[in-house]
């Protein structure tokens, strides 16, 4: 783990799981055209610049010839037919003899040739970007340089990179790239299913990683999103051997979450829709089904039958185990057009969560019926629970609401520290409790959740967090009811320990985090549960925290 003398890591979301480092390596950028040059002899420099052009076909052929995936073959021999028309080349020559040197006609060629592809609108405008591309690698060859893309040191080291083109990836040889970490992208993004693909370790949404000099060590996450800078190598090697390790013991490892003197701790799914249960397969259940997604986009509030459909398809696949649904959780950065809400100066901080459904009891009243529909005709158990609750009063709203509705379980989330420091008495009035580390922490710190500038106020290391989350630990314990967590905390395998030291009694996360999870908690007594998150709590800040526990 990071010493004091290490600069700050970077943080991203990551979205293909293990432990790699090496020194960085940034793809290669586009060069920028220099000042127009003389040209003393037109017919050798127009060579030189249809040169570049062929040079770039057969390089295009050659990246088809070793690549097995058919789409990316089809996408990259269509390019080199772009690069090999006769009247792209003719502009070239021409450009080249009336005057210009060679990467000026190239890219006043490919000027032309885009405009006439954008003026024909339709499939022919949608390839501008190859185009684009054709042109920046023509210019570097024509300048000497090295083509945009991937390099190819001939050693081992982690690509960083603004995001991965398609194109690009075809260079990208699993045998020196060892991890990619992405300023920008998504966990849905071209690169997290190429990394998953390959099985390469990947961070994306990553601010600095840009930044990083070429020859930087460092060493990637690609579960926690975490990208250590400036690692000593040996310590590279070190967590590389014990990551490899890990994986093997927790492919060994099935069935319910334990800790290794039995105690149970049930591991559960997130998920947002019936297609996300495939990934939850091995899971107890689902902790939280975020129906929000139902709602969005929407001009109209869903049908009852239409929500009870939905509910039904995930009870359905779930029967006879637990479902924690999650009633809707709009505003804020979940804004629905149809409900057509005042600004607010702060919508973070505004009518959001079950403050908005108080404010519309209908939508409330509507979605708890269709739960209700959809559990009577499956066999799993629901459970219901509420978004940004703040006080008793609304937690025993919502109950009563629940119960109304003829729900037996209702619980609500512990996101605002207000709700956290009232631990016990929420739990006098409700079933559970489900702890969202993500809000949590954004209200606890002040700090912007979508913000990358305050990731470090964020990381759910923070020893103030873990406090709050002590609090509703120790109200679950003395209530004797289920707490959990269900925010991207539950899924950090060093912290789940911590979690259920802190006293909670379930995790929920994303599928793929399920087995590292079930793996760290095997490894652990309920007593050195207790002891680690004693020692993550006396920690003075996140990063020591996180070096105490590991
Ligand atoms: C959370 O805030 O931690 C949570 C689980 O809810 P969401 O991420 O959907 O806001
Ligand atoms: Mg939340």
């Amino acid at each position: 783990m990071p010493d004091s003398a290490e600069p700050a890591p970077l943080h991203g979301i990551g979205v293909s799981p293990g432990v790699a480092g090496g020194p960085v390596l940034r793809v290669a950028g586009v060069p920028a055209l220099p000042a127009p040059a003389p040209v003393t002899d037109p017919a050798a420099e127009a060579g030189r610049a249809v040169a570049a052009l062929r040079e770039v076909v057969a390089e295009l052929h050659r990246r088809a010839g070793r690549s097995g995936e058919k789409t990316l073959v089809d996408v990259l021999r269509a390019q080199a037919m772009m690069a090999e028309d006769p009247l792209l080349l003719e502009a070239v020559r021409e450009k080249v003899l009336a005057g210009s040197d060679g990467p000026h006609a190239i890219d006043a060629a490919f000027a032309t040739h885009r405009a006439a592809f954008e003026a024909a609108g339709g499939y022919l405008a949608e390839r501008v970007a190859d185009l684009d591309d054709l042109r920046d690698r023509a210019v570097a060859v024509c300048l000497g340089r090295p083509m945009p893309g991937v390099p190819s040191p001939g050693h081992r080291y982690v690509l960083t990179a603004w995001d991965l083109a398609p194109a690009d990836t075809v260079d990208l040889d699993p045998e020196q790239v060892v991890a990619l970490v992405t300023e920008s992208g998504g966990p849905t993004s071209h690169t997290a299913i190429l990394a998953r693909a390959l099985g390469l370790p990947a961070v994306v949404a990553c601010p600095g990683a840009r930044d990083l000099a070429d020859g930087t060590t460092v060493l990637v996450d690609g579960a926690t999103g975490l990208v250590r800078v400036d690692v000593d190598p040996v310590e590279v090697t070190a967590a590389e051997t014990a990551d490899r390790e890990h994986r093997t013991a927790v492919a060994a490892i099935s069935g319910p979450g334990r800790t290794s003197d039995g105690r149970p701790v049930a591991l559960l799914a997130n998920i947002g829709s019936a297609r996300d249960l495939a990934a939850a397969d091995g899971a107890e259940g689902v902790g939280l089904f975020r129906t929000e997604l139902l709602f969005l986009d929407r001009s109209r509030e869903p049908e009852l039958a239409e929500q009870a459909e939905a509910y039904r398809e995930v009870f359905a696949a779930l029967a006879g185990r637990r479902v924690v649904i999650r009633t809707l959780d709009a505003g804020a950065d979940k804004p629905l057009p149809f409900l057509h809400q005042a600004d607010e100066p702060n919508p973070a901080l505004g009518v959001r969560g079950l403050r908005l459904v108080r404010q519309r009891p209908e939508l409330l009243r509507t979605q708890l019926a269709a739960i209700a529909r959809a559990a009577e005709q499956t066999g799993a158990e629901v459970w219901v629970m509420a978004p940004m609750v703040a006080t008793r009063a609304e937690a025993a709203e919502f109950a009563d609401a629940v119960h109304a509705a003829g729900l037996p379980k209702a619980g609500v989330m512990v996101e605002v520290p207000a709700a956290a420091l009232r631990a016990g008495q929420l739990l006098e009035v409700v079933d559970f409790l489900s702890i969202g580390t993500n809000d949590l922490s954004q209200y606890t710190f002040a700090a912007d959740r979508q913000s990358g500038l305050l990731a470090e106020l964020l990381d759910p290391w923070q020893p103030a967090l873990l406090r709050l989350i002590a609090e509703v630990g120790t109200a679950g314990r003395a209530a004797g009811k289920p707490v959990g967590v269900c925010g991207e905390a539950a899924a950090d395998p060093l912290l789940a320990p911590v979690l259920v030291g802190l006293g909670m009694t379930s995790l929920s996360m994303s599928g793929r985090a399920l087995g590292p999870v079930r793996a760290a908690l095997a490894a652990r007594s309920s007593a050195d549960c207790a002891r680690l998150a004693r020692l993550a709590l006396d920690a003075d800040d996140a990063q020591r925290a996180r070096k105490a526990v590991a």
